[in-house]
């Protein structure tokens, strides 16, 4: 993109190394198990990748929306999955604590979690509160110099695997009066639920946090009681331009292997790339992500220098992250059906490549809730819908 500075090139450059380095020799084997590459964020630590968005003042790299987005698309133009581990650690527990933690808390957490000593991950969705995250029950108590923790958060990815959770819970009546806390592994009462089997992004553990009576000093609330919507929405707002990263780098990944195929395969004498159907499906897919790749990094580019309003910033990252999912899953299809029945075997990585993708339109907002954001910012009052926040 004409705008990149010198500074995110060079990110995208680190990106693009490590991912073939780390992560490639290993992707096939750890999605088969389900099995987590630890050592990788060693190595991104290593790189500087795990402090991107943290200001140079804390021990980061400065950086904004447009360098995470383009060290997303990278990474999982290999390998999605500890991708979104990466985004998890990154932008909904490092960015947070950098953007809200009091100074004590940035100095606790930051340096070991910008090093890859600790894994970070964010707990907002319950149970029975996903798209209607606000509905949260997880409840906090302050008795003392503790808060009693009570509840449970569900498909936190890194959960089982993580060291430090930003999480949020109720700390009173009121639907929207939510305050955050700093969990670390160990606390009294915390501990890991069961970890999920899934279809895909399978290299990125997926599991229950669960609180009971759980004690969690006072210093590690962040901020002040009840006060935590409007910086959860906000990061939310990231995490979808961000995570519109993975879905491009995903379709690209899709998009190059079938090229390459279309290239090599023949039949009828000839190589499938001159059968006009396939070239279709080429001219199609590689034009619907240029388009996504440009609404993404124009979006991310406008949040970085501050030109959004929080509705302009809602409406964009809903707009980009709902293109891009949709984009993703459907160029990893027509990859598959350009590969054939190499395609649909685990020869190739494109089915790999749709199983992630599928999540990309579930997490973080479901296309069907990224919708009706966008439709209740171009309609106000006309579009009725529930106060809608994952
Ligand atoms: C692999 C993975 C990783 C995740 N990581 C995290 C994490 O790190 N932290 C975290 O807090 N959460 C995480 N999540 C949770 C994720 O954000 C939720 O799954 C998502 O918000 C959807 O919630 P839900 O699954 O409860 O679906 P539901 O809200 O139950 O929705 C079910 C269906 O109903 C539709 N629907 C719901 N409400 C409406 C409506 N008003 N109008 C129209 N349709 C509607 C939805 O679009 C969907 O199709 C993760 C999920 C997965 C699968």
């Amino acid at each position: 993109m004409w705008f990149f500075s010198d500074d995110e090139r060079a990110v995208q450059q680190v990106a693009r190394q490590l991912a073939q380095k780390e992560l490639a020799p290993c992707i096939q084997r750890i999605d088969r198990e389900e099995g987590f590459n630890r050592e990788a964020f060693r190595k991104m630590g290593d790189a500087g990748l795990l402090g991107l968005v943290v200001p140079t003042v804390d021990g980061g790299a400065g950086l904004g929306a447009v360098a995470a987005t383009l060290a997303m698309e990278e990474l999982s133009a290999v390998d999605a999955s500890t991708t979104l581990s990466y985004l998890a650690h990154l932008i909904l527990c490092v960015n947070q604590i950098a953007r809200n933690g009091s100074p004590a808390q940035k100095t606790r957490y930051l340096p070991k979690l910008i090093s890859g000593e600790w894994l970070g991950g964010m707990g907002m969705s319950e149970p029975e509160a996903g798209s209607d995250a606000l509905g949260m029950k997880t409840r906090a108590i302050l008795r003392g110099r503790h808060y009693i923790l009570n509840g449970s958060k569900t498909w936190i990815t890194n959960g089982p695997v993580g060291d430090v959770f930003y999480c949020y819970a109720r700390t009173s009546e009121g639907r929207k009066e939510l305050t955050s806390f700093i969990i670390e592994r160990g606390l009294s009462g915390f501990s890991s639920g069961k970890k999920f089997e899934k279809l895909g992004m399978r290299a990125s553990p997926t599991g229950e946090l669960v609180f009971d009576q759980c004690r969690v000093p006072l210093e590690n609330r962040v901020g002040e009681e009840n006060q935590s919507l409007a910086a959860m929405m906000r990061n939310l707002d990231l995490e979808r331009i961000t995570i519109a990263g993975i879905s491009l780098g995903l379709a690209r990944a899709a998009i190059e292997t079938a090229t390459r195929y279309s290239r090599e395969r023949c039949q009828f004498g000839r190589p499938i790339g001159s059968f006009q159907q396939i070239q279709a499906k080429l001219a199609e897919t590689s034009s619907w992500f240029e388009a996504c790749r440009a609404l993404t990094y124009s979006t991310a580019k406008a949040w970085d220098e501050g030109r959004l309003t929080a509705r302009e910033a809602s409406l964009a990252a809903a707009r980009a992250k709902l293109q891009s999912a949709q984009m993703a899953t459907h160029v990893a299809l027509e990859a598959i059906q350009i590969l054939g029945g190499y395609g649909y075997t685990r020869e190739f990585p494109v089915e790999r490549y749709l199983r992630d993708a599928k999540l990309m339109e579930i997490g973080a907002g479901t296309n069907e809730i990224l919708r009706l954001v966008i439709a209740r910012q171009m309609l106000g009052e006309a579009a009725t819908s529930p106060a809608v926040a994952a």
